[in-house]
């Protein structure tokens, strides 16, 4: 006779409270477990705030696609791309980026998208299923999610992108010219080719979507606790305490869920991460004259455009600066240029910016699951351009995990410990 598995309630920290850290606690919580979610800010302090919104199944293209190589140097000497440098940082970010440059190639852009496409794209049910009975669905909308071109020719531009999406089973229609115009008069003829995808989602306030899933947390008997994580106690490996500011927090399991700000804390359990800071920005367009009909990457910029409650959000631009440096002006008038030139006549109230960091590793796949070295600690981070997207799964894997539940995800590629394992396999054939 087969025995079930006896359920032991554990106490569980889970280190962040964004995205990615409220749906782990959600899940975990939904399991049975006594669970402390722990942010030094608060629910979405990070960049979960000021995202696009977009539940971006098809986004598993990573920035780091083959022709990266070529165009980054003309791209970062051209006013109008929305490829920025600080370059007094240059120096620190050379060792991550050559390791990501190295990526730019064929094999790896697939291995990337393999990888992304089963993490996404069921994102929009994975959302469903974690919103549903709580404050925060009212934020989640089903959509179409739209590429948009100046013309055809733009589109053939980024042929290998959509090659690699096809191949992967994203599906969709091309709009041309009047079609385009039908489905959106928005563009007044500025714009003449468009991709739509449906099945894709929105979110029409990220950050009050994830304040309003903590909340529920909380209702549930969830802790939610604002202290700043400065360190793990440990006992023969595994962490039996978090310590912060505040004092020490018990607890038998850890989930460490704090962005790009991850790095630090993971080092301090043995695991080193090659993950950067991507920065990112965002305008919102309040109470705009006109509102897109579906959330839109907008290609000549490669920033989205989404309709949000009250607002117009242009989210987007990759910059490399590091954690540290102010926000760059040079984004935002970007990022201004941009939507005037496509919508043209949009007029708003006014506007408002954010600047916020991407956690990106430099393969551009997110590190989820077990440290070896503290095997009671779980990684759930590093999510890049699709952490909105991924972050509910991600939650729903990491407490499989915890539970030893099957499921029928290749985790492989998203191995904590990948890059140490090259790193070993390379120092023993050198
Ligand atoms: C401009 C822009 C647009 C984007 N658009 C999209 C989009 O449309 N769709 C999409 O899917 N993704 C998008 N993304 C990416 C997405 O926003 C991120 O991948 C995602 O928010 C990461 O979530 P997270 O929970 O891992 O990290 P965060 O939201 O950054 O949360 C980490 C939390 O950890 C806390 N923390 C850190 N260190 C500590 C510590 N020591 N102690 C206590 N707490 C700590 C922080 O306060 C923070 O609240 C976009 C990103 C940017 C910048």
């Amino acid at each position: 006779m087969v025995q079930a598995r006896q359920f032991e309630k554990l106490r569980i920290a889970v280190i962040g409270a964004g995205i990615v850290g409220v749906s782990t606690a959600l899940w975990l919580q939904r399991d049975g477990h006594d669970v402390v979610l722990i942010d030094r800010e608060g629910p979405a302090a990070g960049t979960s705030y000021g995202n696009g919104g977009v539940l971006a199944a098809c986004g598993i293209i990573p920035v780091n696609a083959p022709g990266l190589l070529t165009n980054a140097p003309g791209m970062l000497l051209r006013a109008d791309s929305p490829l920025f440098l600080r370059w007094s940082y240059l120096p620190k970010l050379l060792p991550w980026l050559t390791r990501y440059l190295a990526r730019a190639n064929d094999h790896d852009t697939r291995h990337v998208a393999k990888a992304l496409q089963a993490l996404l794209y069921d994102s929009y049910e994975q959302h469903l299923a974690l919103a549903r009975g709580t404050g925060a669905a009212r934020w989640l909308k089903p959509s179409d999610y739209l590429y948009v071109y100046k013309d055809r020719h733009a589109f053939q531009k980024e042929a290998y992108g959509w090659a690699v999406r096809r191949d992967m089973g994203v599906a969709w229609q091309e709009l041309e010219g009047a079609a385009l115009q039908d489905y959106d008069p928005i563009f007044s003829g500025t714009r003449n080719f468009a991709v739509r995808m449906a099945g894709h989602g929105t979110i029409t306030d990220p950050g009050k979507y994830v304040e309003a899933l903590c909340a529920h947390f909380c209702r549930e008997g969830g802790e939610l606790l604002i202290a700043n994580v400065q360190d793990f106690e440990r006992s023969e490996g595994s962490v039996s305490g978090v310590t912060t500011e505040a004092g020490r927090i018990d607890c038998d399991a850890m989930v460490l869920a704090g962005g790009v700000w991850s790095k630090p804390l993971a080092q301090k359990l043995g695991l080193s991460v090659p993950m950067e800071s991507e920065r990112g920005y965002h305008i919102d367009l309040i109470n705009p004259s006109v509102m897109p009909r579906a959330p839109m990457m907008l290609a000549s910029g490669k920033f989205v455009v989404t309709p949000m409650e009250g607002r117009i959000r242009c989210a987007g631009i990759v910059e490399f600066g590091g954690l540290n440096a102010r926000a760059s002006r040079g984004p935002i008038a970007l990022l201004q240029r941009q939507i005037h030139e496509a919508i043209p006549g949009l007029h708003y109230e006014r506007f408002e910016q954010w600047m916020g960091h991407r956690p990106a590793p430099c393969d551009s796949i997110p590190f989820i699951g077990p440290i070896a070295k503290a095997p009671n600690c779980y990684c759930a981070f590093g999510h890049h351009h699709i952490g909105l997207t991924g972050g509910p799964k991600t939650g729903r894997l990491i407490a499989d995990m915890i539970a030893r539940r099957v499921n029928n995800i290749d985790l492989a590629p998203f191995d904590v410990s990948r890059f140490t394992r090259q790193s070993l396999t390379q120092s023993r054939s050198g």
